[in-house]
């Protein structure tokens, strides 16, 4: 049982840290086909809360959600030659249906540029139907030779908006927009302080013209890449002949657009504030704001207590629950909520009643203070607050105190394996690019809008027009 408690500790060996937090916290599993997984009610509630926050955030831009198909004809993806090229290797075909060979395979999609964009061209007519901007909730499938509970999987679930553009130009303002919209989402919402930037041409998703990425650094010093936004310019709409007659009676082709986030934020979230002790959720996305956990069983003024303070929670507004499982030691319940990442808990035993207060014990710092019963609600709003702040704050002061500035690729490539993000000059070849990712295993995760820390390229000395991040990543 004492055993049971116990997580690896995260300077000991991070990845086992994250494997056992995700198995005893009862988030995820491993499905029975290799790739897949099992989102556990925990981690689905947590979704859930981070779900309808972005849809929030996105319906607020004027998209609208609609669903399409699961399994699109293979001839769609190899409309688009970069597209099929990239996509390729991860994709599952349905040869057969209903006991017979299919006449065409079917991909089932991994992403769904291609049956959106069919039917943006049969939508799209006039100037009048622009912009149309839509988004889907949805699965996709991208084999995974590599599998990581929620940072790679085979199936995962994510939201992908599309969107068709009169001009280029408004098309990249929407690709900047949900750039940003993701990143004030990633900021607020998780907590978690992020790099924007573009991608380099190599790092670019398959079909588009500019691919923009928010990155987070997480806590054993590696990027994860957890939004992304694309201008796909004419690309599909030349592909799938997308025109759309202009206000001057003239035939043109629309520019479109996609951005997508993913289940692989939840992996974000644990492995950007979690510690040794489990996750910490930041309050916004927490399924239970406040836990309040009566010390023992059939102490009737106590448990009374408790309810009222719960529902004077709830009628604040907070996600407020009530352990009563008084099989499990009171400890044992503690621990529990601790590892399950729960912001607030409020503890009560019969001596506190008497003397009139309870305990509060805030997840992030593991500070416990006692309040007056009277000044509970306002204690933990209080407390909320703070920590949804908190966590942001260090979550950024990590990020900040993990960036580092290099001269040169020798000193990048001594220090590039202690983890965070490398600032350096690039003068935008490839093979700089390339060089910088041999034997290190890092990569550029971004360009910034920085001047240049340098007048030169760090790996062939040329003119620097660029200044990147680099780093090792998931
Ligand atoms: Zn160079």
């Amino acid at each position: 049982m004492a055993n049971e408690a116990v997580l690896t500790p995260q300077g000991e060996d991070f990845p086992q840290w994250y494997q056992d937090v995700v198995a005893r916290a009862e988030l995820a599993e491993n499905g029975p086909a290799r790739g897949t997984m099992v989102i556990r009610p925990w981690a689905w509630a947590i979704w859930e809360h981070m779900q309808a926050d972005m849809d929030r955030r996105i319906k607020a831009t004027g998209a609208q959600n609609a669903y399409f198909p699961l399994f699109i004809p293979m001839s769609f993806l190899e409309k688009e030659r970069e597209h099929v090229e990239g996509f390729s290797p991860e994709l599952a075909v349905v040869t057969h249906g209903g006991g017979e060979q299919l006449a065409e395979p079917l991909v089932v999609r991994p992403t769904s540029e291609t049956v959106i964009n069919h039917l943006f061209a049969k939508w799209i007519q006039s100037y009048r139907d622009l912009p149309m901007l839509l988004n889907q909730w949805a699965n996709v499938v991208r084999w995974e030779l590599r599998p990581r509970l929620f940072l790679r999987t085979t199936e995962f679930l994510w939201q992908e908006g599309h969107t068709a553009h009169a001009t280029y130009e408004e098309a990249q303002a929407e690709t900047l927009q949900m750039l940003e919209v993701y990143r004030a989402f990633m900021e607020e919402t998780l907590a978690i302080g992020v790099v924007v930037g573009e991608k380099s041409a190599a790092e670019r998703f398959a079909g588009a013209d500019r691919t923009y990425t928010c990155e987070g650094l997480m806590r054993d010093g590696k990027a994860l890449q957890m939004g992304t936004s694309h201008n796909l310019g004419h690309n599909f709409a030349r592909a799938f002949d997308i025109q759309y007659l202009s206000a001057e009676g003239r035939r043109e082709l629309v520019a479109t657009t996609s951005w997508g986030s993913s289940t692989r934020m939840l992996g974000a979230v644990i492995m950007a504030h979690g510690d040794d002790h489990g996750l910490r959720l930041p309050p916004a996305i927490a399924p239970h704001q406040v836990v309040l956990i009566p010390l023992a069983e059939g102490e009737v003024a106590v448990a009374r207590m408790v309810d009222k303070l719960a529902a004077e929670l709830r009628a604040d507004g907070v996600r407020a629950h009530v352990d009563s499982r008084f099989h499990l030691s009171f400890g044992r319940r503690s621990v529990d909520w601790e590892l399950k990442g729960v912001p607030v808990r409020v503890e009560l035993g019969p001596r506190e009643l008497g003397a009139g207060r309870a305990t509060l014990v805030r997840r992030d710092t593991r500070a416990k203070s006692p309040v007056p019963l009277d000044g509970v609600a306002r204690a933990v709003r209080g407390l909320l607050e703070e920590l949804q702040r908190g966590l942001h704050a260090e979550s950024l002061a990590y990020r900040d105190e993990h960036t580092y500035t290099v001269a040169d690729l020798e000193e990048f490539r001594e220090r590039v394996g202690g983890g965070g993000f490398f600032r350096l000059a690039w003068c935008g070849k490839e093979a700089c690019e390339q060089t910088l990712s041999e034997g290190t295993g890092a990569s550029i995760r971004a360009i910034v809008s920085e001047p240049p820390p340098g007048p030169a390229c760090v790996v062939d000395g040329a003119p620097a027009a660029q200044t990147v991040l680099a780093a090792r990543a998931y």
